[in-house]
């Protein structure tokens, strides 16, 4: 009875809290299982051949619980010499005559389907140590992030033998077509704003498309990469096929992007290290670059919008995940003639916001990820203030440890304040006005981000002409952060470079050969 009663809690609240990152199928199991306040810590070291290794300078580093600012334990810090050892064995992994490459693609699908199985059954304990190392509640982590992460597993095991070639009509007598080849040896770079989830959507077309792997997760959250790297193994994906290295960004970070012998290197984070990423893999080896970075997103609101809905989506469209979502939706353009009212009703919501120990069911908002964010955020906020936008919920710490934020919205924001320019990260909202639409469409696009959009409105004409209109990866229509594996997603200008899940994520892990066969003259 309890647990059907948690079950209900945890998924009300899951869905409370992301609205449109679940999707309507999304059924709770009658005895969702109770969080795991302490989850044991199983793997700290690299892994590398399907083996664990200390680092090579045997240095480690901490990984902090973000709710105390407690260590939670220490990690093998990996630098150069660990990355080349890992690419050595991604290198080996990759030869010719190797059981990855010769095994049927069909059978990468089926191992990618066993990792899903494998993270679906420890799905419980996954989801407690990722809201033990980043923060974010443990409703989220079940029901989006673990969700979420099993779907992309699954939705590209399913692409793993059908992504196929052409047969090409050559001029003269030949017989060519394309073949769709991995990339070979992939660097994979991820941040700790959804790191299972962003290990899957990484991991997913790479595997997929039969490249090996070295990845480095972020050092704030490394916990649940390591933890999946032992599934990878106990799935039996064949040694050297996916290393993890942990480690700082300055040492195994760079070393990845700088490396001589991989063929790409994937990235998401900020704008500022994803330059000096492509930077890294041009004067190396002109590596290929893929870039997932920030935003600073506009949500527009009309005044002819199902108002409710508009709170609710902008809401959630900058809070979800304490604002730390690279498609946070942080300029919120509201149409004058309901500014005042929504105003109003936005601050009332962000006040309501239950922010707390993420573990219970009834928080909607645990702490932001470290004491640099905390700090830049509070910096921000001040910003906010000093330049005349007005505070009108939030605006200070939460409680006196950990890194918790009060949610904080701001009004009467003009559009080259630093709040709304910058990339914030955090829980705070930024509500501007507009009066037509004109001036609304340049205002939304002067940015240097263009990852997503979303519009509120009932009048179809004013949604079909924004959503090509505005500079944006992604245009949502009355929803935000309505995200999927099937759906690519990614960013327009210094918000990155290709785009990640669904088909064309494909593109980014395989390469196109054409083969032309000389056709003797008789025969054609
Ligand atoms: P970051 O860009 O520094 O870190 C992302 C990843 O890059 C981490 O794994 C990090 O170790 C690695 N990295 C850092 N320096 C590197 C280097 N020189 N070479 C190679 N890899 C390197 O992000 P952060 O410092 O953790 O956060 C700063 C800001 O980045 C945030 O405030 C936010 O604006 C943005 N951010 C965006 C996303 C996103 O999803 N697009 C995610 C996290 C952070
Ligand atoms: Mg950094």
């Amino acid at each position: 009875m309890f647990a059907r009663k948690l079950a209900t809690q945890v998924l009300r609240r899951a869905q409370g809290a992301s609205l449109n990152v679940l999707t309507r199928n999304t059924v709770a199991t009658a005895a969702a299982p109770q969080p795991i306040q302490e989850p044991e810590i199983h793997f700290n070291k690299i892994f590398i051949n399907n083996e664990w290794h200390n680092a090579s300078s045997g240095k480690t580093f901490e990984t902090v619980n973000p709710s105390t600012g407690v260590k939670i334990t220490d990690i093998a810090a990996g630098d150069k010499r660990d990355v080349d050892k890992a690419v050595k064995a991604a290198k080996d992994a990759f030869k010719l005559g190797s059981p990855w490459r010769r095994i049927d693609a069909s059978q990468r699908g089926l191992l990618l389907n066993r990792l899903a199985d494998l993270i679906e059954r420890d799905r419980n304990y996954l989801a407690s140590l990722e809201t033990l190392d980043n923060g974010k509640t443990y409703a989220n982590s079940m029901a989006v992030d673990l969700e979420l992460t099993i779907r992309c597993y699954r939705y590209y095991a399913g692409w793993a033998d059908k992504n196929h070639g052409k047969t090409i009509p050559l001029d003269g007598n030949f017989f060519s077509y394309t073949r769709h080849e991995p990339v070979g040896v992939v660097g994979q770079i991820i941040p700790w704003n959804f790191p299972l989830l962003m290990q899957a959507w990484k991991l997913g077309p790479a595997l997929a498309m039969g490249n090996t792997v070295v990845m480095k997760p972020a050092e704030q959250t490394p916990l649940t990469a390591l933890y999946v790297a032992q599934l990878i193994a106990e799935a039996g994906f064949p040694a050297g096929v996916v290393n993890i290295v942990p480690g700082l960004g300055e040492s195994a970070g760079a070393a990845v992007s700088s490396h001589p012998e991989l063929d790409k290197v994937a990235f998401t984070g900020s704008t500022e290290v994803g330059r000096k990423v492509m930077v890294a893999a041009a004067e190396s080896n002109l590596k290929r670059v893929t870039l997932e970075l920030g935003g600073k997103s506009p949500t527009i609101v009309f005044a002819d919008s199902d108002l409710d809905n508009a709170l609710a989506q902008t809401h959630e469209g900058l809070f979800f995940n304490h604002g730390q979502c690279c498609c946070a939706g942080s300029r919120t353009f509201v149409e004058g003639k309901i500014y005042d009212q929504f105003v109003e009703r936005a601050a009332d919501l962000a006040k309501k916001r239950v922010v707390g120990n993420p573990f219970d069911a009834q928080t909607a908002q645990g702490p932001q990820i470290d004491q640099e964010q905390f700090d830049k955020i509070l910096g921000l906020i001040e910003s906010g203030k000093k330049e005349g936008a007005k505070l009108i919920a939030g605006g200070k710490r939460h409680g006196d440890r950990g890194y918790f934020i009060a949610p904080t919205v701001f009004s009467d924001v003009k559009d080259n304040m630093r709040i709304a320019v910058e990339e914030i990260f955090g829980p705070v909202q930024q509500l501007l006005r507009f009066d037509n639409m004109d001036e609304l469409v340049e205002r939304a696009n002067n940015t240097i981000y263009g990852l997503a959009a979303s519009v509120m409105t009932k009048d179809l004409d004013k949604a079909l002409y924004l959503s090509s209109a505005l500079r944006a990866g992604t245009v949502w229509i009355n929803c935000h952060n309505a995200l999927g594996s099937q759906a690519p997603f990614g960013g327009f200008k210094q918000s990155g470079i290709g785009r990640e899940l669904g088909e064309y994520a494909l593109e980014a892990y395989s390469e196109v050969k054409t083969v032309t066969i000389a056709v003797p003259k008789k025969n054609s």
